[in-house]
């Protein structure tokens, strides 16, 4: 079985935000309440974590997470990577480095701002004083494996910033970050129904980096998964209002959600 857990379900600025409050979000809904965006897969062979929130610390204790096989990153965006020092905790009780990946530019901003916190390839650093991460450069299309978990990094486009999707075993999850578009060769990686698309709905409309509800229901008509699960929503997301606007198999996320998946 495959296991999944929605660690944050809210975009940047969380839910409430400083700015904006609840905005359009039922206060009364305890599903309204977002922290920002990791995602945590526990596959039976391996156990992968995509973005490290700015809230990953609280997110790692709450779901007791003490171990994790590689790191993925969709982009350099603050919400889904600046809780990168939190993953010293997993270092330290691993006593082991761990391995991160993302495409040449998310790489490189990582390697700008937190340079301290990476161990030269193939060495491990030291994990007891500070995170001890070892970077991997991924290309579109191409894939690699975790274990036994075959990984095809897909390009995404129309975002302020080059963005990476990540789809697992052929086709049996989609992980989609932030977007307007979806590349038509990452399309093709998709050889199987997925039982699982994880799609980000920032707000409702469409915005300049951000695909709204009407693309992302045009994709997942197209990409056909059994059950998708919508995160990253702002404070123009009320759970029942998106719920209500969506098909049946569509379902907007929570924090801490888990999502189990038969064989
Ligand atoms: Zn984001
Ligand atoms: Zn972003």
């Amino acid at each position: 079985m495959t296991k999944v857990v929605i660690l944050g379900a809210g975009a940047a600025p969380g839910v409430p935000s400083l700015c904006c409050g609840w905005g359009n979000c039922n206060p009364e809904n305890k599903k309204n309440r977002r922290i920002r965006t990791s995602t945590y897969y526990e596959f039976p062979d391996s156990q992968i974590l995509i973005d490290t929130s700015p809230d990953l610390r609280q997110q790692l204790i709450t779901n007791q997470i003490n171990y994790l096989d590689a790191v993925l990153y969709t982009h350099a965006h603050a919400d889904h990577l600046h809780g990168i020092d939190d993953l010293r905790e997993i270092n330290r009780i691993n006593q082991d480095s761990l391995d991160i990946y993302g495409c040449p530019i998310t790489m490189e901003y990582i390697q700008q701002r937190f340079d301290y916190l990476l161990a030269e390839p193939g060495r491990k650093g030291d994990c007891i004083l500070r995170a001890s991460l070892i970077p991997h450069q991924i290309t579109p299309n191409e894939t690699f494996y975790i274990k036994e978990t075959k990984i095809t990094p897909i390009k995404l486009l129309g975002h302020n910033m080059p963005t990476t999707g990540y789809i697992f075993n052929d086709g049996e999850i989609v992980h989609i970050a932030d977007f307007r578009a979806i590349d038509d060769k990452g399309l093709e990686q998709i050889k199987q129904r997925p039982k699982l698309l994880i799609m980000p709905l920032t707000t409702p409309e469409e915005k300049r980096f951000h695909a709204g509800l009407e693309t992302i229901l045009q994709y997942i008509e197209k990409i056909n998964p059994e059950k998708t699960i919508l995160n990253h929503m702002a404070s123009e997301c009320d759970y029942d209002e998106i719920n209500a606007l969506t098909p049946k198999n569509v379902y907007p996320a929570y924090d801490n959600m888990i999502i189990e998946l038969k064989e």
